[in-house]
């Protein structure tokens, strides 16, 4: 089991704003040894923050993570050094994500002279063999502005395997890329979560990209996770109201598919102060009186399927068990 998440809420500042922002609200999550968990949800629901959380790019303001069963607060310099080992980042944009000066040999072997390992023009091309960027000695010295995204975000994938991590971190992978290469890295990432010990994170507001690489998905929304269950599950019976129109709203190559799309008005809303209640109740086609409550997260159909919407909980049933208690 390597992460282990229970955020309180993070506190950010917009620009020029004095309110603080819950980017990441009463989140839970683990990640166990080869998983593939994707989070996913619109701009600004939180995932973003929720990863650079998960990588220590920003400390949370309440709640802990613990890493392998260890809170990542108490680590000393040494240990925090071997976190930054064994959990690496895959960003957006892989052009971004190098310095345009460096070769690839030397952005690889960078990360490796920094943690102090050894043979590392061994490790350097086996990375690059596993990114399936063959033979190595074609790419080992270009630049970024010698390769194409594709070859550029596999070089990244490569960085981020030369340090044998345990876990990789992806932020929206593939949204720079086009189509044709977006298939070969996702099969490049789900072959990669197979066949190497390796937990993937992947985050996207993609839900079609995130189900063909991931076994689980949790679905957030400002900042909360809104539904969270095995991928095939969530497929093919969404709970939430919000996940409903996301999956309804996936695309499926069938000239005969017919269905009805909907659509979800309006926009996320505004983080600032935002207060007690549901949070996607301003755009919910189901809202009731009681979504001004915020809802319980309950498990439906099974333990692992799991959903916070009053849709879902017997309130009645509720109110009578205390009834009987107070008696
Ligand atoms: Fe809609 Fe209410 Fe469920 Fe929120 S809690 S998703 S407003 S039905």
């Amino acid at each position: 089991r390597y992460f282990d998440q229970d955020t309180g809420f993070l506190d950010a500042f917009l620009g020029g704003g004095s309110q603080p922002v819950q980017a990441v609200d009463g989140v839970s999550l683990a990640l166990y040894e080869n998983d593939s968990i994707g989070i996913i949800g619109e701009s600004g629901c939180g995932k973003t923050t929720l990863l650079q959380t998960l990588a220590r790019l920003q400390e949370q303001t309440d709640g802990e993570l613990r890493f392998e069963g260890n809170p990542i607060s108490e680590f000393s310099k040494k240990e925090m050094k071997a976190f930054r080992r064994q959990v690496q980042i895959i960003f957006q944009d892989p052009f971004n994500s190098f310095d345009p000066k460096l070769t690839v040999r030397e952005s690889l072997l960078e990360p490796l002279r920094i943690h102090g390992m050894d043979d590392r023009d061994r490790r350097v091309r086996e990375a690059l063999e596993r990114a399936e960027l063959n033979p190595p000695e074609k790419y080992l010295e270009r630049r970024p502005t010698q390769l194409s995204g594709g070859e550029l975000q596999r070089v990244s994938i490569a960085r981020a395997l030369v340090l044998e991590p345990k876990v990789i971190l992806a932020d929206e992978p593939v949204s720079m890329l086009d189509v044709s290469t977006q298939a070969s890295i996702l099969n490049l990432l789900s072959d990669l979560t197979a066949e190497l010990d390796v937990a993937l994170l992947y985050i996207s507001h993609d839900l079609s990209t995130v189900s063909y690489v991931c076994d689980r998905i949790d679905v957030m929304y400002l900042g909360r996770v809104v539904e969270s269950a095995p991928t095939h599950d969530l497929l093919d019976s969404p709970k939430h109201p919000y996940t409903q129109a996301l999956v309804n709203a996936i695309p499926i190559p069938d000239p005969h598919d017919d269905r009805e799309r909907t659509t979800i008005d309006g926009t996320p809303g505004n983080p600032v102060g935002i207060g007690e209640g549901c949070r996607f109740r301003d755009r919910c086609p189901e809202r009731m009186d009681i979504c001004e409550r915020t809802p319980r997260n309950v498990s439906v159909d099974a333990e692992n399927h799991r959903v916070a919407c009053h849709l879902y909980y017997d309130h009645e049933e509720e109110q009578r068990r205390g009834e009987a208690i107070a008696e």
